[in-house]
């Protein structure tokens, strides 16, 4: 058993979250991922309207009884959502867990502890971290540079963000981006994270409800295989490279291109063809360095009991070894 201060928080057996992800984070990933004893979180946004989220919640507790989240991302949008609407749909749902990313959660606040909702807000540095902890925040995701869609605008991977973090902050802080295995776990845990934050190992599993070749592609790629475009925008994303992802950086390289230049090739909806349908090459989806890493696609209750016996074996075994 591994427990920290995130599994007490949030009554996990495990001290691994499975972050939202835009068209991925449906109820059959999140409930399989809670069933495995980590915690699974819905993306809110993936749903067409606050109706939805409500009856995707509802259809997660049908296939789990564990605890689970849900994400609401606030970044640019090409169609704004109700964000506050979806935020009257998760805590009118009862959900105790949210994730929140993309900017402050603090205009969300007060809603969420009037319904006594744990805040665990993703972010890429330390200064928005303990911005978010001020405002009452109950744990803090930090994303290192190698994590998949908005790493930010800072390029500080998780080795020296993840103990900055954890050093400056009072609440627990889990370590995002770059952890897949249980060999980065083990590290996470040494570097005064609480918990991994993974995305996309957990798209590599059986459950995830997006097509095979996504995930056959998965275990081919290697440390090269991402791509990291609308830097010239502020508001970079780590995305899988392919024929779409190398076009919008070749345009963005002329150094005078606009959003408009590339909204068709980067539309998340063409990204979700690429899900549904399996055709690598529609447009852009997102997928972190760990990618690397992914060499297999298990069921989550595999990958999760794996990785906790793994991380076990490493403590117990290598690292005892390696003291004089
Ligand atoms: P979308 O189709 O609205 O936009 C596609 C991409 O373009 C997104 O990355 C978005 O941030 C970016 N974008 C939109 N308008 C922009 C602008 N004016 N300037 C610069 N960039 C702009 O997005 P979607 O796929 O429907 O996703 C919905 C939300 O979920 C977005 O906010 C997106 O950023 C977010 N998301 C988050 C992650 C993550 O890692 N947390 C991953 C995927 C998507």
């Amino acid at each position: 058993m591994l427990k920290t201060r995130i599994t007490e928080l949030f009554g996990i057996e495990h001290p691994v979250i499975q972050g939202g992800m835009q068209w991925v984070g449906y109820a059959e990933l999140v409930s399989a991922v809670s069933n495995a004893g980590a915690l699974g979180i819905l993306t809110a946004l993936t749903q067409p309207t606050p109706e939805d989220l409500a009856k995707e919640i509802e259809r997660t507790r049908e296939m789990t009884d564990k605890p689970f989240g849900v994400n609401l991302t606030v970044l640019p949008t090409i169609n704004p959502p109700p964000y506050e609407e979806y935020a009257q749909a998760i805590v009118g749902s009862g959900v105790k867990i949210v994730e929140t990313a993309g900017r402050s959660p603090e205009p969300f606040m007060e809603l969420f502890k009037e319904y006594d909702v744990k805040v665990i807000h993703k972010c890429t540095s330390v200064r928005h971290a303990l911005k978010a902890q001020s405002v009452g925040v109950s744990a803090i995701t930090i994303d290192g540079f190698e994590c998949a869609g908005h790493p930010g605008e800072d390029d500080i991977p998780s080795l020296v963000l993840l103990p900055q973090a954890a050093e400056a902050l009072d609440v627990p802080v889990a370590g995002c981006g770059g952890f897949s295995d249980a060999k980065s776990m083990v590290a996470a845990l040494a570097l005064g994270g609480e918990a991994i934050v993974m995305g996309t190992r957990f798209m590599a599993t059986q459950e995830a409800g997006i097509h095979q070749n996504v995930k056959e592609k998965m275990t081919e790629a290697d440390e090269l295989s991402t791509n990291l475009m609308f830097r010239t925008m502020h508001n970079t994303a780590r995305v899988f490279k392919n024929s779409v992802s190398d076009q919008v950086v070749e345009i963005e390289s002329t150094g005078t291109a606009t959003f408009e230049d590339v909204k068709d090739l980067v539309a998340g909806q063409r990204g979700r063809v690429v899900f549904e349908e399996g055709d690598l090459e529609h447009g852009i989806w997102s997928a972190g360095i760990s990618v690397a890493r992914v060499k297999d696609v298990p069921t989550c209750k595999e990958m999760v009991s794996r990785l906790v016996s793994e991380a076990e074996e490493i403590i117990d075994g290598r690292l005892q070894s390696v003291k004089a």
